[in-house]
């Protein structure tokens, strides 16, 4: 197969480019000899890459001053953890909003350090809405209200920020990161981990407010003290480093395209596409109130399920794979994050027309 476009939900697809120059620079990085997985973290050459990709997502999310972004092992999952371990602060609950399977987990992990309170849940409409931000009740105690901008398996997502007043928001940013701008400001902590928006898997982005910083649970490990990473630049132990050069060339594609506003803007109109080819279609359905639809994965299935395996080797014997659904929903699922060309959804929409009319 020479060209393939791969819809996985992540570890996803990197841009084409970027794949490009880290196979250049793959045994000698710039000339000097070494592969970027072979140099001391604390050298002169990695601190150099590790200081360019922070400034470059930094510029790129306009993160404040006043944030710290960290680069962690463990993924999203170990953040599940870390969050109450770093933000509880003595309190001993936290609100939560419950919109699919990725809250679901986060919610059973904090539960093993405080009292949850699920403020709202869209559990019984089978996750495929968000209830509406009056009927969420919100505890002013809590000590953060944490929630999933988006949930990569049922494609649900927030397209507005929610308002929690002076509890600290916490997001689970995982699969939405860098799909388009978003106001730092808004937050006390956004964390993703990096395989679906940003680079390889083994990196987990944290950005941290700074006032948020220092009251960990007694006990926390200190590989797990947001305030001990940051202190130590994210080096307290060896950092993942190889992820974080890579995660710094997609930050340099991202500024070359245009930023965070041009990639909504191609982002909108990838998803805007293939929801209108399911949409009008009696073939193709995807269950999603639109209001609350994702930019950037989007699950549909067969009116006939019965042709599902056969949609799935036809799709890839016309280069187009990975787009088997979550086993805990079925049918289909294409991921369309920022490295996804709009050729390739084009591409997508087209066999799914012919699909179509030869099996109606
Ligand atoms: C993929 C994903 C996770 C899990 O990430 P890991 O890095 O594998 O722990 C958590 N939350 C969301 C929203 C995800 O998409």
């Amino acid at each position: 197969m020479s060209h393939i476009y791969n819809f996985s939900a992540g570890p996803a697809m990197l841009p084409a480019d970027v794949m490009k120059q880290a196979a250049e620079e793959m045994i000698s990085w710039h000339g000097c000899g070494m592969s970027v997985m072979e140099m001391s973290h604390r050298g002169k050459d990695f601190v150099s890459i590790a200081e360019k990709a922070e400034a470059d997502v930094r510029e790129l999310m306009a993160i404040p001053e006043n944030y710290k972004v960290l680069f962690l092992q463990g993924g999203a999952s170990s953040q599940f953890s870390m969050v109450p371990m770093n933000l509880l602060r003595g309190a001993s609950t936290a609100d939560y909003i419950n919109t699919g399977a990725w809250s679901k987990k986060a919610i059973s992990e904090a539960q093993r350090y405080c009292d949850v309170n699920i403020a709202a849940s869209s559990e019984s409409k089978n996750f495929t809405n968000i209830p509406p931000l009056s009927e969420w009740s919100l505890n002013p105690d809590a000590a953060y209200v944490h929630y999933t901008p988006n949930e990569t398996i049922g494609g649900v997502e927030f397209h507005t920020i929610p308002d929690t007043g002076n509890v600290p928001l916490v997001a689970d940013m995982s699969s939405t990161i860098l799909s388009r701008p978003v106001d730092v400001s808004k937050y006390g902590v956004i964390y993703a981990g990096a395989q679906k928006n940003i680079g390889p898997a083994g990196l987990t982005i944290v950005i941290v407010r700074d006032d948020l910083l220092g009251e960990e649970n007694p006990g926390t490990p200190s590989m797990f003290s947001y305030a001990r990473q940051a202190k130590a630049g994210s080096m307290y132990n060896t950092p993942p480093t190889y992820s974080w050069y890579i995660a710094g060339l997609v930050f340099s594609w991202i500024k070359k395209q245009g930023g965070l506003q041009a990639m909504a803007e191609v982002n909108k109109r990838k998803a805007g596409k293939l929801y209108g080819t399911i949409d009008t279609s009696d073939f193709y359905s995807n269950p999603v109130d639109p209001v609350c639809r994702s930019w950037m994965n989007i699950p549909f299935t067969l009116a006939k399920p019965e042709l599902d395996s056969e949609f799935l080797e036809q799709a890839k014997e016309s280069g187009l794979v990975t787009l088997k659904g979550h086993r805990s929903v079925g049918g289909m699922r294409a991921s369309i994050y920022n490295a996804m060309p709009e050729t390739g959804v084009d591409a997508l929409i087209s066999f799914m027309k012919d699909f179509e009319n030869k099996n109606r």
